[in-house]
């Protein structure tokens, strides 16, 4: 028989389905976007990955028999173990929906699903910045702002596999309502809404819409508001690292998302703020790293899984 190479890796966003197929070393070697408006609902997806899965073994040249199986990471609540999607965040019609054993039946190939900061977890443990770290915190920042855990050598999903939900560790009880309904999480802190409002509350100038990619080209131009904001944000993210690093001692901590493209503007005062208010052990050992694997992290992640459930 010949050798099962390829893993289909699935990223299932709130606006894009992003499709890839991924060789045994972490490449993606051709990939694919679907439309979450199009094909979001749980009907429709299985039909829009049965397609996309045939499209990318078709311009690979590469016949289905090789296909190893397919990771999907979703955003919202799974059983991993049983393949069943019980609700997602942003996207409506998913309730307790047994997603990996309908898209087994259709496609005859293993189907392995988990939560995508997860998988962008796995996925930068296994080839991106999280390489060889024995015990792993990764932290995903953008609209909302998702963590995983990497133990022994595993993902850590904790009992009911909602762990790693680091964004909702509380900073402030009176602090800003989070959309999960609590006050005051780091999320509602550090989130791209939040960075939005601290970033006008500064007066940063602005010519249409104020986002943090704006913040970030105002910072780099040498703004002193912009830069003051991207330091509080570093602040407020070591703050929140630092009772995360207390409890779980991580060699390393990997930040990835698409607010971390400010990298240079924040990890300075994250850093400081993290050595300054963990203590100071586990705040001397912890590595504080930025993401490598960019917006491929939860395609290859998926592709991982496939390799480490099989
Ligand atoms: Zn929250």
């Amino acid at each position: 028989m010949k050798q099962r190479m390829w893993a289909v890796g699935v990223d299932f966003g709130g606006t894009n389905i992003k499709c890839g197929l991924v060789d045994r070393r972490g490449r993606v070697v051709t990939s694919l976007v679907l439309s979450t408006a199009r094909f979001g609902r749980p009907t429709t997806f299985v039909v829009g990955i049965h397609r996309a899965v045939e499209q990318l073994a078709a311009s690979a040249r590469l016949s289905s028999a090789r296909l190893a199986g397919i990771g999907i990471g979703v955003p919202g609540l799974v059983d991993a173990q049983r393949g069943v999607v019980h609700m997602l965040t942003n996207v409506r019609g998913w309730c307790d929906v047994p997603l990996a054993g309908r898209l087994r039946a259709r496609l005859h190939v293993p189907v392995f699903i988990d939560n995508d900061a997860n998988l962008v977890t796995l996925g930068e443990w296994r080839w991106g910045a999280g390489r060889g770290a024995k015990s792993l915190v990764c932290l995903t920042l953008g609209t909302g702002v998702g963590g995983g855990l990497v133990f022994h050598g595993a993902l850590y999903r904790g009992a009911s596999g909602a762990a790693g939900e680091i964004g909702h560790t509380v900073l402030d009880p009176d602090g800003p309502r989070c959309g999960c309904g609590a006050r005051g999480c780091l999320e509602a802190h550090v989130g791209t809404a939040a960075i939005v409002r601290m970033a006008r509350q500064a007066g940063v100038a602005h010519r249409g819409r104020l986002t943090p990619e704006w913040l970030a080209w105002m910072a780099r131009r040498g703004d002193r508001r912009a830069r003051a904001v991207w330091h509080q944000v570093g602040r407020l993210l070591g703050r929140g690292l630092a009772g995360i690093v207390n409890l779980l001692n991580p060699d390393r901590v990997v930040i990835g998302g698409g607010v971390a493209n400010a990298w240079a503007l924040f990890a300075p005062s994250l850093r400081r703020a993290i050595r300054a208010d963990a203590m100071e052990i586990p705040g001397r050992t912890v590595r504080v790293v930025r993401a490598q694997l960019g917006d491929q992290a939860g395609v290859i992640g998926a592709a991982v899984l496939v390799w480490e459930e099989r």
